[in-house]
This record gives structure tokens, sequence and C-alpha cells, in this order.
């Protein structure tokens, strides 16, 4: 593996002014599979004054141009895309043909769908009333990704800056630097030019803040945790830069009685939807919400499915959950389990403690509470770990309230057999996404959250208008 403790900066992978280190651990073996370089402030002054330098001369370029690179880009993905699938399970956890089909799928289907959208948008538009509109890259932009889905998050903000013409500084999780290091990599054998794309590694309050407060960045894309989304946000403020926050969620999941015969079916596919990915999404369905008439079929059909829910080494092919990525993560959602123990929630499987056989590796029991009532802290917070919440309800309107009863507002999911119903409660859920019956989204679609689970939408048309500048032209 190539020296992940440098910092890829203006074409070149250079030596870093910080020495402070850290391991990389793989979540499943617990051992360490190399180091990075955690930045100092000097090292992202470094990439943003390269960022800055290649502006001048990207933001001019023809799209044709970009087009072509981005287009050499993906063949070159595409050519690695086992080396990436390898890296992402390495780092973090992610089973490896889940890791093929899903987290490396990402990278490509966000840039072929950004090329796409690219191709499709126009530059420059005479607006309604004669007046002409165009758009422009708005500037060096601040990337600053999670680990949970690493080629999803890093292609969603890296793509559509490179497509608008701007250039950016790219800082990953701390905890999943190696795909980031190979996407570098992949950057520059297509060919971008020398610092319209910079990699620097290093924590949120010092990497991370440093990009928010810098005065030639104008703008930050981050995807989080709410809590670190609020700090970007004020300390973005000072320099009144554009932020873009993709955050935390806790989506509800509304069964009713109506669903029929696919009771059974719509109830395995939920649970296995709130643990895929070992329950680290964003989007995943947390809060089961379920009819009463349905509410004791419905705890049986969980109760079985989340006995049966397989774990096992990320290494080994098919559709068993891996760890969590850490073992900070493991002990906070150790923490959520027993809290909501001691508080006497109705535990149905699972529980505290690592699961039999797995005492290597951050492994946490597939876990499922039942009678809950969303006011209690297992029905608020965010565990991002493999844990749900059944909640009764007693009618429709009981259930929309208890949906939107939360500060997030990323997804939310309806299993019905009434497809009136299904259009009627969607449009009372105050959430960016929601899926009906199973129903899954293209890549290029809008993605983004209500409320406190952010402020923007990445991904297709959409996604490229929050790294654009608009500016009229009024000719006498
Ligand atoms: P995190 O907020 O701790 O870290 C995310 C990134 O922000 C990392 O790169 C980290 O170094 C950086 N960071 C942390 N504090 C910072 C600060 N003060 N200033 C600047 N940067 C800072 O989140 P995490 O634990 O890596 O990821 C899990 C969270 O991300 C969950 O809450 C999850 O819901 C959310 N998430 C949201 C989406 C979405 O699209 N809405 C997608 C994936 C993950």
């Amino acid at each position: 593996m190539k020296d992940l403790r440098k910092f890829y900066i203006n074409g070149a992978w250079v030596d870093p002014v910080s020495t402070r280190e850290m391991d990389i651990i793989n979540p499943a073996s617990e051992t360490s599979i190399g180091k990075i370089t955690l930045g100092d402030p000097e090292d992202v002054n470094r990439a943003v004054a390269a960022a800055k330098e290649a502006f001048v001369t990207y933001s001019q370029s023809d799209k044709q141009e970009r087009l072509a690179l981005l287009e050499k880009f993906l063949a070159i993905y595409n050519e690695r895309f086992e080396d990436m699938a390898q890296a992402i399970t390495a780092e973090m956890g992610a089973p490896i043909s889940m890791s093929r089909d899903a987290q490396t799928d990402a990278g490509a289907g966000h840039l072929q769908a950004f090329i796409d959208a690219a191709k499709a948008q126009e530059d420059r538009v005479m607006l309604y009333n004669g007046d002409i509109m165009v758009r422009e890259p708005i500037g060096v932009c601040g990337l600053i990704t999670p680990w949970n889905w690493p080629m999803n998050q890093v292609a969603l903000k890296v793509v559509p800056a490179l497509a608008s013409g701007c250039t950016c500084v790219l800082k990953p999780s701390e905890f999943t630097p190696v795909s980031a290091a190979l996407y570098a990599e992949m950057l520059h054998d297509a060919g971008f030019p020398a610092g319209v794309f910079n990699l620097v590694n290093g924590d949120g309050p010092t990497a991370g803040a440093t990009l928010s407060r810098h005065p030639d960045v104008q703008m930050i894309s981050f995807t989080g945790s709410t809590r670190a989304g609020r700090a970007i946000t004020i300390d973005a403020a000072e320099t009144v830069k554009r932020v873009t926050l993709e955050l935390g969620g806790k989506s509800p999941n509304l069964v009713f009685a109506d669903c029929g015969d696919d009771l059974e079916t719509r109830v395995r596919d939920s649970i296995a939807e709130c643990f895929y990915n070992t329950g680290q999404s964003c989007d995943a369905p947390t809060r089961l919400l379920v009819e009463r008439s349905c509410y004791s079929q419905v705890l049986d059909i969980a109760e079985r499915a989340g006995r049966e829910q397989a774990l096992g080494d990320p290494a080994s092919e098919g559709d068993h959950i891996g760890p969590l990525v850490s073992d900070i993560q493991f002990g906070r959602v150790q923490g959520h389990i027993e809290r909501a123990v001691e508080q006497g929630v109705r535990l149905l499987c699972g529980g505290a403690g690592k699961p039999e056989g797995f005492e290597t590796g951050y492994y946490v029991k597939p876990t499922i509470f039942a009678d809950v009532s969303n006011d209690m802290p297992i029905a608020r917070e965010e565990v991002f770990g493999p844990v749900l919440a059944i909640i009764p309800f007693d009618s429709e309107d009981e259930a929309i309230q208890i949906a939107n009863d939360t500060p997030y507002g990323l997804a939310a999911y309806i299993q019905t057999g009434d497809n009136e119903r299904a259009e009627r409660v969607a449009a009372k859920l105050r959430a960016g996404a929601v899926h009906v019956n199973g129903g899954g989204m293209e890549y290029g679609t809008p993605f983004g959250g209500y409320k406190q689970s952010g402020n923007g939408r990445e991904g297709g048309m959409l996604g490229l208008d929050d790294y654009q500048e608009v500016k009229t032209l009024h000719f006498g």
C-alpha cells in the first residue's frame, strides 16, 4: 500500500507539516492497516492555496474538456473497481459483496449521473423576461465527508465540484482514508490539472475547522453528524461562505395492516434495511411504526428476522452484516442499548455485549426493542448501529404525527397495500425521500433532508447547483 501519511496537494504526494499520526484500524481484526497524518492548519492552508491558484484557469475551462476528464476518470474507476471495494472493506468493515454492489458502485453511479446532468444543464439561459442568466463555478470548495458510505459521499461532492469548474480540498473521514487516497490516485491518472483536486487528512476540530473558517474557501459541503454540522455552520459564518449540510436521521417506517399477505415480506425487508451497512446509514428506517391491529403479528416476524440476521467476516462473500466501524462507535452503540434496557424498554432480541463467536472485532448484536414510546431516547436519538425501535399506533393520523415528531427529516418509509394511502401519507411526511414498499432511489435523484437532517440536495442536476454561482447579464 502507498504511504498514506502524505497529502495530495498541487498534483503531487507531499510530506505534511504535521507530525501527528493515527493508526487506521481494520474493524473486523482490530489490527492496524496503516497510518495517516492528521493535518495541521498549515497543511490545509497549502492545499487551499493550490486550489485557489488552480481556480484561475480551471474555472475558465470549457465544459467539454471537463466532461472528457470525468469520462476518463470513470473508465479508471471502473478498471480499479475491485481495489476500491477491498479498500472500503478493510477500512470500515462493509462485507465485500455489499462493498462491491453498493459502496463502490455508488462511486461509479454518481459519477455517471453527474456526467449526464452536466451534459443536460444549460450554462447560459434566456429568462422568461428576456434577461440572460449564466452559471459559473462558485470557487474553492472545502469537502468534508464521513466514514459510513465513503465513496458515495466523496463522489457526491468531488464530482459536481469538478464538473462545475470549481477546485477543491477534500478532507475525508480520518477513519476511511484508504478509499480516499485511491480516489486521489485515480483523479491524478485521469489528468486533472495540478491543484484542481487536493486531499488533506485530519480530524474535525483541526483540519476540518481550518477549512470551514478559511477566507479563500467559498463553499463548504459537509456530510456527517448534526453536531459537527452546527460547528461547521458557526465556523463558516465569519466569512459568509455557502454551507450545504447532509446530516443525521431517525427515519420512520410506517407499517399498515392493509399489507395483507405481503406483511411478512414487508416487515422482513424493513428489518434488513434497518440493519443494512450494520445500521450505519443516515437514512436507515430505525423507527418501525406499526398499526395496532397487526402489531403482535409484526413483533413475531421481527423477532424471528432479528434472530436470523447473519453476522460475519467482511472479507467473506455473502449478505451478512459486518462489525461497526470503530471502537468509538462500538462504545456509543453499546451505551444506547444499555440505557434503553436500564429504562425498562422491552427487548425483543439482541441486547448489550458482543455476539457469541465474535469476540474480536467491533461486532454488536442485531437488537430490536418493542413497545417503544416516541418520547424515549431510543426513539429520538440516532444510534448508528443495527438497532430498531418498534412503536405501535392506532390510526393513520397518529402514525403521521409520530413519524414527524422528530428533529430529523431525512427519509421515511411506508408499507401498505393501498397506493392511495401511500400518496396521502407521503404528502404529509416531513422528509426528503419517501420509500413505498421497498422502492429504491436511482443515482442522480436529489438526496437530502428536511429540518435538522440538513439543507442541501446532493446528486444529479440539483447537486450541481450547490457548486455554482448565478450571474445575470444585461446589455443596453
Ligand atoms: P462526524 O460528524 O463526527 O464526522 C464527519 C466528518 O466531519 C469527518 O470527516 C470529521 O473529521 C469531520 N468533522 C467532525 N467535527 C468537525 C468540525 N467541528 N469541523 C469540521 N469537520 C468536522 O460524523 P461521522 O461519525 O463520521 O458520521 C456519522 C454521521 O454522519 C451520522 O450522524 C450520520 O447520520 C451522518 N451521515 C449523514 C449522511 C447524509 O447524507 N445525510 C450521510 C452519511 C452520514
